[in-house]
């Protein structure tokens, strides 16, 4: 038996080595789990049917000395990343049988380094919701209480990790889904600066706030994987040239907390509670803390829930039930399109298709467009001038803790709150990772945010560390 919980990259890379055990054996110990556990848990919505096959081409490069620390890594993906050859369908009716025929920016790069794709992870449906509950192919359970959702959307990449299903996985991050399922399942999650990471290949949700970022249990191990995806790519016209990114520099070892920001309706006490001990224990470890004032950030959810809906109205417009996709026959086109987009996209969808469409028509456009585009630059602008005195910004990830099943999916305005603290790194694009913070009074899982300037994941992977050796 391997030891699946306490396996990291570096370890499984050493083993392989060694000869400790071989790709194909830990792939192996990998798909048993899944086949135990995947039924109360539904991470996996398919579970590749070459897994083996890819887990020889990794031994090979073992064998004629090309492998790296990915090489034989098993990895669960979202389901709205192209991985040539397999279905994804960004778990919607929609896309229910649509076929990649190309790989992702994501998959080529772990692929090149013999990386070993396990199966698909269940999400909401097109990454719209924050409890994996709007998926169309069924909700994914929290391994750590399976009557609690896992977080979303996420849910299904973070689920098979927690479950030992998966060593890492990747997920995206429009407005927190990969932090706050990572944090609901006691994981690592990071979003990425948006540039770093590419986002051909990768089904568009919104475009101007899409970012992969990597989930794992230990920072190390999300550091690793974000360092093999993170890279220029030419196919995306949004991704950072390499001479543009920044070099590390020392630390000011100065973090900041946006009080204010903190002292809003409904963020449960325990997280209060969790946090301050958190900000002890970084105070503990050398670091000072102090108050930032960024009067601006709490508008960011308002922010994002106006562009977000544009940019799907116009991103989804193109599954139209003609070019590819779910079809419904009917008399003309007008009822072709009706029935197909009625009866292939899940509610939330519809919901934030329509929001879209009506922010983007004529006569409110610049009330709610223009506007929002107009405050997201003086939020960027307020974080951006926040940093020139701090390494970081601290946050609790989410404003509580996992909830119960059907608890906010009746409520919309109520799930998106779950994005409060997340949607301002989104919004001004810079990089942010949650961190397993301990756990509340009845022993669910919570996280620390921790934000920091553009294209300076460094600076998350540093203070990540330390913090992690002290919870
Ligand atoms: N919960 C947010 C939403 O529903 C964020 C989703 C995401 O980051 N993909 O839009």
């Amino acid at each position: 038996m391997i030891d699946l919980r306490n396996l990291t990259i570096p370890k499984a890379h050493d083993h392989f080595k060694n000869g400790d055990f071989t790709v194909t054996d830990l792939a192996n110990e990998y798909l048993n789990v899944i086949k135990e556990k995947n039924g109360d848990i539904n991470a996996y919505i398919e579970v590749y049917d070459d897994v083996l096959t890819q887990a020889k081409v990794a031994e090979d490069m073992f064998k004629n000395g090309t492998a790296t620390l990915l090489t034989g890594i098993p990895i669960a993906l979202k389901d709205n990343m192209l991985f040539d050859g397999h279905i994804v369908s960004a778990s919607s009716k929609i896309l229910e049988n649509y076929k990649a025929t190309y790989d992702s920016f994501v998959v080529k790069e772990l692929k090149e380094q013999g990386a070993v794709f396990l199966g698909r992870a269940n999400m909401d449906e097109f990454a719209m919701g924050s409890s994996t509950e709007t998926s169309a192919q069924g909700i994914t359970r929290n391994p750590i209480d399976i009557t609690r959702v896992p977080g979303g959307s996420s849910g299904g990449s973070c689920a098979a990790v927690a479950m030992q299903g998966a060593l890492v996985a990747l997920g995206s991050d429009t407005g927190g889904s990969v932090r706050q399922p990572a944090a609901f399942c006691g994981l690592v999650g990071m979003k990425p600066t948006y540039g770093s990471v590419s986002r051909s290949g990768i089904i568009a949700m919104a475009s101007s706030l899409d970012q992969v970022g990597p989930i794992a249990k230990t920072v190390a191990d999300a550091e690793i994987l974000f360092n093999a995806i993170n890279g220029y790519d030419k196919m995306d016209a949004t991704s950072t040239p390499i001479e543009l990114r920044l070099k590390p520099t020392v630390l000011k070892k100065r973090i900041g907390i946006p009080r204010e920001f903190l002292k809003g309706d409904g963020i449960d006490n325990d997280v209060l509670k969790n946090f301050d001990e958190a900000c002890q224990k970084l105070t503990n470890a050398g670091y000072e803390l102090v108050d930032v004032s960024l009067p601006l950030i709490k508008y960011s959810l308002a922010v994002y829930y106006i562009l977000q809906p544009a940019e799907v109205s116009s991103n989804l417009a193109r599954y139209d039930g003609m070019r590819y996709g779910y079809h419904e026959e009917n008399k003309s086109l007008i009822e072709v399109y009706k029935k197909s987009r009625g009866n292939g996209f899940g509610k939330e969808v519809r919901r934030r298709i329509i929001l879209g469409t009506y922010i983007l028509s004529h006569g409110y456009y610049d009330a709610y467009y223009n506007a929002s585009v107009l405050v997201r630059k003086a939020i960027r602008r307020e974080l951006m001038s926040a940093f020139d005195d701090v390494d970081a910004i601290i946050t609790p990830t989410s404003p509580f803790p996992p909830f119960k099943f059907g608890a906010k999916s009746k409520d919309p305005v109520s799930m998106y709150m779950s994005d409060i603290f997340l949607a301002p790194a989104n919004i001004a694009g810079i990089p942010a990772i949650s961190i397993p913070s301990g756990v509340n009074s009845e022993g669910l899982p919570l996280g620390l945010q921790i934000m920091a300037p553009f294209l300076r994941e460094d600076i998350l992977f540093t203070i990540g560390k330390d913090f992690e050796k002290l919870v």
